[in-house]
């Protein structure tokens, strides 16, 4: 069978998508390795539209109650798309379950992923000192001495989420000045739990069974430093999920795929993309949605062309 569309991704993206796709009675398909998107670790989302304050489990619930109201919408999840071929009929999506499924237009919504600092120690500490979750983990740092790596806005927020737990709070980053919100500096310099660090490259997070330490570059006199932690929040932005279909869309520099902001059309005409995987500069919920609303509008346009062609071509 093939699907009219498939959605790659069940975040706020992928959720409009399909919410919209189905309203339009495509055959649709989802595929998302889990549902709600990044901000499902969040305890309190606040800018949702129409919604003042909500969990990030909250919205996921909403988000996935949304598309399982349309009988035209399947959902196949946990299950993650791992390549993207072209057919003669459109894209064949193979996934980690070993399926493979076939659609005439295809809109990818799988979002980013928190970066790593890419460390000797990260991989080995991860969820043993290391995080990348501040809202999920800050309370785990009672009375504890911490570093938060990243001076923009994901960094000073963690610092925000860390003062009523953390004994002592390291904000530290690799550029000169911090570049997250200036108010918000303001706020967590107020804070005598609050030191910062500019100009140092982390060069290794140290410990036993558990962290106990970081090592960094001091750019400032070129000497390497050590820091006594217990914790290391990485809080350096994120990557985006576009691996599985770099060799068919143009990509930019970051991996995030191009696309024309109007239509969400990248560059493989029946391939649209939607969220934080594209080039958008603002990533957030109700943008994804939105972007993703065009998206799929955009491929139901592309998929009455093919149709239109089809039956010009027989008659
Ligand atoms: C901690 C945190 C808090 C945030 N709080 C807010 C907030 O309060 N307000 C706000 O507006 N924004 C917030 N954001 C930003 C917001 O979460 C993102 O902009 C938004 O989630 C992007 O939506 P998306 O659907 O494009 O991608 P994502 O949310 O990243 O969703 C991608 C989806 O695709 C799935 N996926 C990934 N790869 C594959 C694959 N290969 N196959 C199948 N499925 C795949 C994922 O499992 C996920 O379901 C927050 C972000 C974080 C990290």
């Amino acid at each position: 069978m093939i699907y009219d569309i498939i959605i790659i991704g069940g975040g706020p993206a992928g959720a409009a998508a399909g919410v919209y796709s189905a309203r339009k009675k495509l055959k649709t398909l989802v595929i998302a390795d889990s549902f709600g998107g990044q901000s499902l670790v969040s305890d309190s989302i606040e800018n949702w539209i129409g919604v003042k304050k909500m969990t990030g489990l909250e919205l996921a619930k909403m988000l996935e109650g949304h598309i399982r109201a349309y009988e035209d919408a399947e959902i196949k999840m946990p299950e993650k798309a791992v390549l993207v071929k072209e057919i003669s009929s459109g894209w064949e999506i193979s996934t980690d379950k070993n399926n493979i499924y076939q659609s005439k237009a295809l809109i990818v919504a799988s979002g980013g992923r928190r970066r790593h600092l890419n460390v000797l120690g990260e991989d080995k500490f991860e969820g043993k000192g290391v995080s990348y979750c501040s809202t999920c983990d800050a309370p785990v740092f009672k009375n504890k001495p911490v570093a938060v790596i990243g001076g923009g806005d994901a960094g000073l927020e963690a610092v925000i989420n860390l003062v009523p737990y953390a004994s002592k709070i390291y904000l530290i980053s690799n550029k000169e000045l911090l570049t997250g919100d200036v108010s918000t500096q303001e706020e967590i310099k107020k804070s005598d739990k609050v030191s910062v660090i500019m100009n140092a490259d982390i060069q290794e997070i140290l410990g036993d069974k558990f962290v106990s330490g970081l090592k960094y570059l001091d750019k400032n006199d070129n000497q390497i430093k050590e820091l006594k932690i217990e914790g290391i929040f990485v809080e350096i932005g994120s990557v985006p999920n576009s691996e599985f279909v770099k060799d068919l869309v143009g990509t930019n520099q970051k991996g995030e795929i191009v696309i024309d902001h109007k239509t969400g059309a990248t560059s493989r005409p029946g391939i649209f993309a939607a969220g934080d995987v594209t080039d958008e500069i603002y990533k957030q919920n109700n943008i994804s949605a939105g972007d993703a609303v065009a998206a799929a509008l955009s491929a139901y346009n592309y998929l009455l062309n093919i149709k239109k062609n089809e039956n010009k071509n027989s008659n």
